[in-house]
């Protein structure tokens, strides 16, 4: 059986290639796959710029689809489920690993820098990371199960509560999923800033209290006179750069929390470090997700997923479809293919 899958080569040209289905073996699932979704991490790639993905490399992580072969040995899945992956390959063995924080696995691989990318017909990955999605899920929200996993982990990581106030600096699909989110965990107040009026408009639908244009007003001034001019408790950074970064610091109040998620293409950045003593505020990261899935498909009742497809195009279009999500003037959100 064979499978078209996207690779890229050179920077800002992806192109179709065949190449032959592996065998699902004893623990595989062989999925068909219905819809894939372009992530930032992709976008790094097409660019040659993901600082730990050097080219050539194969495309797309972010899948859904039907299970059309299980290996001898599966019992979780059977032909026919709809199916999402969380696509991160752990050793199993590593001490991170047997402490059942896989998400810090020595050896922590991707099926994609593996040679096996899910903008493709097929996809074959190990059952234990293969998830049914619920009966009433789109396989284009399917697809958005990772990012969705991602938003819970960084969430989690911040223990966003009953009540809490949060800013969220950065409106693409993981700040809006961060957003979708912390409403559903309970945050009472959730003020997110972006530069695009039609990001800023989805976030108010994904639960957003209050959006500002941080083209036309400081972010920072805006969250201070939300909050007596106290600071917020919680933010997050979903952009990746030097002055997201800083605001999200500087939006604190003390004794704040800030979780940075965005990818930053810049090795080194400026900080107002004063403000770690000051402020007594704490600056942390979170990457990726570690039994994460779960909840992001049990939240999938309250999150309207679907509402961040902006595109969707044929497989055949990959090179037209990461065009497309790196246009600003096209306003997109998540680009979805089928092949
Ligand atoms: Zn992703
Ligand atoms: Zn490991």
């Amino acid at each position: 059986m064979k499978t078209r899958m996207a690779v890229v080569r050179t920077p800002g040209a992806a192109e179709l290639v065949e190449r032959d289905v592996p065998g699902p073996g004893e623990t595989g699932v062989v999925i068909a796959i219905r819809a894939c979704s372009i992530c930032g991490g992709d976008l790094h790639i097409y660019k040659g710029k993901h600082p730990s993905a050097p080219l050539p490399m194969a495309l797309g992580h972010e899948l859904a689809g039907v299970v059309t072969g299980i290996g001898s040995k599966v019992s979780l899945v059977a032909v026919g489920d709809r199916v999402t992956v969380e696509p991160v390959i752990a050793c199993g063995e590593c001490p991170p690993c047997r402490r059942g924080e896989y998400g810090y696995c020595d050896n922590l691989s991707f099926h994609y820098r593996q040679g096996q990318g899910a903008l493709a017909d097929y996809f074959v990955a190990d059952e234990r990371y293969v998830y049914k999605l619920p009966g009433h899920l789109s396989f284009e929200a399917g697809a958005l199960i990772e990012p969705l996993a991602v938003a819970v982990h960084a969430v989690r990581r911040c223990n966003v509560g009953l009540g809490d106030g949060v800013a969220v600096i950065g409106a693409g699909p993981i700040g809006l999923l961060v957003t979708a989110v912390c409403k559903a965990a309970g945050a009472r107040e959730i003020i997110v800033g972006d530069i695009s009026a039609a990001r800023l408009e989805t976030a108010s639908v994904m639960g957003a209290t209050r959006t500002v244009d941080s083209g036309k007003e400081s972010f920072v001034d805006a969250v201070r006179r939300e909050t007596d001019g106290r600071g917020i408790g919680r933010s997050f950074e979903c952009v990746g750069k030097e002055e997201t970064f800083v605001q999200s610091m500087r939006c604190l109040c003390k004794g704040g929390l800030a979780t940075v998620v965005g990818i930053f293409e810049e090795p080194v950045i400026r900080v107002p470090a004063a403000l770690f003593v000051s402020q007594e505020i704490i600056v942390q990261g979170s990457q990726g997700y570690c039994r994460d899935f779960d909840t992001a498909l049990g939240l999938t009742d309250a999150i309207d997923l679907g509402r961040l497809v902006s595109h969707v195009f044929a497989l055949a279009d990959v090179d037209k479809a990461l065009k497309t999500a790196l246009n600003p003037a096209e306003s997109p959100v998540k680009v979805v293919l089928k092949p």
